[in-house]
């Protein structure tokens, strides 16, 4: 399944003009299988030993490449670091708000919602954003333990 989706990346950039390099294959074999999203420094971390020339602004600028192919998606929140999410299907986020941590969860049925504001509105509607925060499961025992 994993192979299947990161092959599938690889070909989207084949297609496109960007070369793929040995790092850009390990950034994004390592996005489509840790499926944390990662935040560039955490992929610089994990992947520093295998290139010890390679620098974060180097991941960045390769996560960047990705991003305007539109094989990885760059997600903010507030003035946190940017994390990066492979695309695969739309889903949605839940994020801890005591470590951090982003769960995806699927909802098929919001794309009503856009419809809706289109109508209502009068606007073009071109993408929207939802993410649910609270505490998983790890940090919630950890709370009610103290
Ligand atoms: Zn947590
Ligand atoms: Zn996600």
């Amino acid at each position: 399944m994993t192979t299947e989706r990161l092959q599938g990346a690889i070909d989207t950039l084949k297609n496109t003009k960007v070369r793929m390099t040995p790092q850009r294959h390990a950034i994004l074999e390592y996005l489509f299988e840790s499926m944390t999203h990662p935040t560039a420094d955490e992929i610089y971390k994990a992947l520093e030993g295998q290139f010890p020339n390679m620098s974060v602004a180097t991941v960045y600028n390769n996560l960047r490449v990705f991003k305007d192919v539109g094989i990885v998606k760059e997600l903010t929140y507030g003035d946190a670091s940017s994390r990066f999410d492979c695309v695969t299907t739309e889903h949605y986020h839940v994020i801890c708000n005591e470590c951090g941590k982003i769960v995806d969860f699927e909802y098929p049925g919001i794309d009503e919602v856009e419809s809706l504001a289109a109508h209502v509105t009068g606007f073009e509607v071109e993408t929207h954003r939802m993410e649910i925060y609270g505490k998983c499961q790890p940090c919630a025992e950890q709370t009610t333990k103290h």
